[in-house]
């Protein structure tokens, strides 16, 4: 079903009000992890601003490697998100982590992200599948392309055609990024399947420094969408802090973005 040859012409997936893989640039910001009302209006402030912005992103619900780290606000931070989209009219992305929040998380998100860490939880994917609510679907760090696309099968599958693929970045033996950014995944994902493609560069690389070159880059290789963190505060951030954008960096990246994109 994810195959090119099923839908040539390409998939135009909706959140909102936003259309991606319609051809124009959708890009999705916000902080990693929702944290307070403070934060959240501080973030938003940027982002709503930033011309091209067709979404906002932000976990309330962070699937972590320690146990000892920050999880979320979890029900109050989508409170939270929700007060977000009536702040901005922007749609949210959020990620769901367990089959049995599913229905819950519908109620707030415009769009459900399936994490790096939970691509191949094939109940939560037939789940989020049979909501037939937008999915964006992050690439396991340690998954092949064919692997990712067999995930997005299972969505499909259970009926759900609004499916955007999005690569975060692999493991590989290099560690001066945090992981690394498959940039050949996204134009052979664009040429294997009609799904529109995101790409994350913020944790793929995990350095503030990188995001604008990498999400050039990401473009010119055919991506519909990028997922970039913002924070007003990185140094404050309860979660992934060093790699988001300051409110000027992100501003900045919006306008080269528009360069790129318009060709000046
Ligand atoms: C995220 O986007 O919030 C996130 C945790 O990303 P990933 O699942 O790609 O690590």
């Amino acid at each position: 079903l994810t195959r090119r040859e099923v839908r040539p012409e390409g998939t135009v997936v909706s959140i909102g009000p936003a259309r991606i893989g319609d051809g124009r640039l959708a890009v999705f910001a916000g902080p990693c992890a929702v944290e307070s009302r403070e934060q959240m209006d501080a973030v938003v402030s940027t982002v709503a601003a930033g011309n091209g912005v067709v979404g906002l992103r932000g976990g309330a619900f962070k699937p972590r490697t320690s146990p000892y780290a920050f999880h979320g606000l979890k029900w109050s931070g989508l409170d939270l998100l929700q007060e977000a989209r009536e702040k901005t009219g922007l749609p949210i992305l959020t990620e769901v982590v367990d089959t049995r929040h599913v229905e819950r998380v519908a109620e707030i998100a415009d769009a459900f992200q399936i994490g790096a860490r939970n691509m191949q939880n094939f109940e939560l994917l037939r789940e989020v599948g049979e909501t037939g609510r937008p999915v964006v679907l992050k690439r396991g760090f340690g998954c092949t392309v064919d692997e990712t696309l067999s995930a997005a099968e299972y969505i499909l599958a259970a009926g759900n055609d609004q499916v955007i693929l999005c690569e975060r970045g692999i493991r590989t033996f290099e560690h001066a990024t945090r992981f690394t950014l498959d940039i050949s995944a996204v134009a052979l994902l664009k040429q294997r399947s009609h799904l529109p493609v995101m790409v994350d560069p913020s944790h793929s690389t995990g350095l503030p420094n990188l995001v604008a070159p990498v999400s050039l880059a990401a473009v010119a290789a055919g991506a519909d969408a990028l997922l970039i963190d913002v924070h007003a505060q990185p140094e404050q951030a309860l979660c992934d802090g060093a790699q988001a954008l300051r409110p000027s960096g992100f501003h900045e990246l919006m306008g080269r973005l528009e360069m790129l994109v318009l060709g000046l």
